[in-house]
Parts: C-alpha cells; structure tokens; sequence
C-alpha cells in the first residue's frame, strides 16, 4: 500500500509553510480566537509572511475579527485563494463559505475532518513564515484531525489560551495532557481576562435604587474633577475572576509547560476584535496591547 495521497497532497501544500503553530483552549470564550487574531496582526506588522487558519468549524470568529466578514473565497488554478487582510496577511475560514453568517453548522466528526483535510490541501498560502491555526475549544475531532494531518510535516508547537479561574485551568490540563499524547510541544500558556484594567475616567457610576438603577457618574467625576483630578488618570485594576488558586502560573509550574503571561480584560481590546482591528495599531488598547506584545516576543 503506497503513502496515503492526502497525507502527500497537504505535505506538498506544507513545503512552503516555516512555521505551524496551533491556538488552543479547554473552554469557549476565553480569548482563543482574539489571541490569535492579534497574533496574526503582530506578526504581520514584523514584516513576516503570515496566514491565519480558523478551524473553529462550529463558532467561526475569524473573519470578524479580521474585518473579513461577508467575504467570498475565490478559486484559482493553484487552489483556494485566503482572504487578504494586507498583502502579507491571509486568512481561511469556514465562515466565508457559509451562506449567511447566522447559519448553524452541524456536521459530525468526518465531516468536519473533511473540510479540515481540504483547507490544508486546497489553500494555496505560497510561502508562509507563520501559519496560525485557530482550533475550537476542547480536544475533539477536529483536534485529532489537524494533528494527524500537519504531524507529518511537523508542527511547532501550540499556545493555550486560559482565564485565571480553577474552572478554566482544570481544562487547560486536559489540553496539555492531550499535547503531550499526541507529541505537540506547549509553547506556553496565555492567561488572558486577567482582571479588568480601565482608565478610571471610563468608568460608570451607579446606585442601586428601589426602583431600579440610578447613574451618577456625572456627580462622582464632577466631584473628582474638583478634588483630585490626577486620579482620573490612574488605571483601575479588578479581579474579575477568583485567581486565588494561583492562576496559570502555578499550574504551568506544576505541569512543567513555560507561562506566556497575563493579558487584561481591556474594553478597547473586545472593541478592536469588534471592528476587526489591530489592538497594536493606534494607542487605543493601552491596558492590553503591551502585555500581549510582551507575549508574543516571548515565542
Ligand atoms: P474564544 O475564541 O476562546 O471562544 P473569543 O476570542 O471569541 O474567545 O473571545 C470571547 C469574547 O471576549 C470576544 O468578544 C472577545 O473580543 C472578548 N475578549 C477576549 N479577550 C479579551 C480581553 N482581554 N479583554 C476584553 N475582551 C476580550
């Protein structure tokens, strides 16, 4: 029996790809796609050649998230075309080939395999630093999947993202176990919404009434403006979710992985995934841009 001619095909269409790297997560919404999505961005500003492959197959965020949406894949004799962001960012998602982006997608494991094995066969990427995968939550079929395919050309490794809770991190050892089974290397792990970072000046105000909710931000920043306006400059921190257990760090410490870093829950970094923007582009993202920036020089 001769080499399976997929496994062939997807080697040929890997040949001209440096770098694989997969995005991973035990939970949904926990910053996955965002994280990759910026990722993407940042590697692209370095002046690397990069793509971006989003095989969330059930939640596809990337083509929001880059500003694609509503975009079509075209066709050419050298394969499926990715969608460009700029000229040295491309992106494929199964959310280009959906009719209408409210679509619910429900297909079973080979399925899904399927369209998996036919993005890395069919994309024609060309010459690629970084390929950036953006995998669904969990280790399902899509999982296995990706591995079984790219193994052969070799994978760089992946990147878990987590939030602080023990809730987040039980799944995150899962994640890692399941890299160390199938022979991936943790690059490290991303604690992201950690704790909420906001000027003070964005900040509202409010009393909890009888009759509901009464907004006094006006009064407590009239009030501060008059009696202390330096502090309308200081970043207000929140734990947002309990990190008590000692977060990503310690389990990182504990299961032998590198941690990546800690990035905030930042309003403007959920605003520029909204618009489908850089966060690294303008100094809008100030409380978060930096610490993702710091990450992403760490790999
Ligand atoms: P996942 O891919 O893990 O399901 P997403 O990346 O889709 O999660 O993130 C879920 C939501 O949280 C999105 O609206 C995203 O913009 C937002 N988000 C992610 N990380 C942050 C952060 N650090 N600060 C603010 N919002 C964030």
């Amino acid at each position: 029996k001769g080499p399976d001619p997929d496994l062939v095909a997807i080697a040929e269409r890997m040949a001209t790809v440096k770098h694989k790297i997969l995005v991973l997560s035990g939970k949904g919404g926990v910053g996955k796609s965002t994280f990759s999505a910026q990722l993407s961005f940042a590697l692209a500003a370095m002046d690397f050649q990069v793509g971006l492959l989003d095989i969330d197959i059930c939640g596809p965020s990337i083509p929001k998230m880059l500003g694609l949406e509503g975009q079509d894949i075209h066709q050419s004799n050298l394969g499926w075309s990715p969608i460009y962001v700029e000229s040295n960012l491309g992106v494929m998602s199964i959310g280009f080939m959906l009719p209408h982006p409210d679509e619910a997608v429900i297909w079973r494991g080979p399925r899904k395999n399927g369209i998996i094995k036919q993005f890395l066969k069919d994309v024609y990427w060309g010459e690629l630093d970084f390929l950036v995968v953006d995998a669904p939550p969990g280790t399902s079929d899509e999982h296995i999947s990706i591995v079984q395919f790219l193994q052969a050309t070799g994978i760089d490794g992946a990147i878990i993202v987590t939030t602080p809770q023990q809730v987040s991190l039980i799944d995150v050892r899962k994640e890692v176990s399941f890299c160390k089974k199938v022979g991936i290397n943790v690059l490290g792990v991303v604690e992201n919404m950690s704790g909420l970072s906001q000027p003070l000046s964005d900040f509202q105000f409010k009393r909890m009434t009888k009759n509901g909710e009464e907004d006094l931000t006006e009064w407590v920043m009239g009030c501060l403006k008059e009696k202390a306006p330096e502090v309308l400059n200081l970043i207000a921190c929140s734990d947002v979710f309990d990190s008590s257990g000692g977060g990503a760090a310690k389990m990182c410490s504990e299961m032998g992985v590198p941690f990546l870093g800690k990035v905030p829950l930042d309003p403007q970094l959920c605003k520029a995934a909204e618009e489908g923007r850089s966060c690294f582009s303008d100094n809008k993202c100030g409380v978060s841009a930096p610490s993702l920036k710091r990450i992403i020089e760490k790999l």
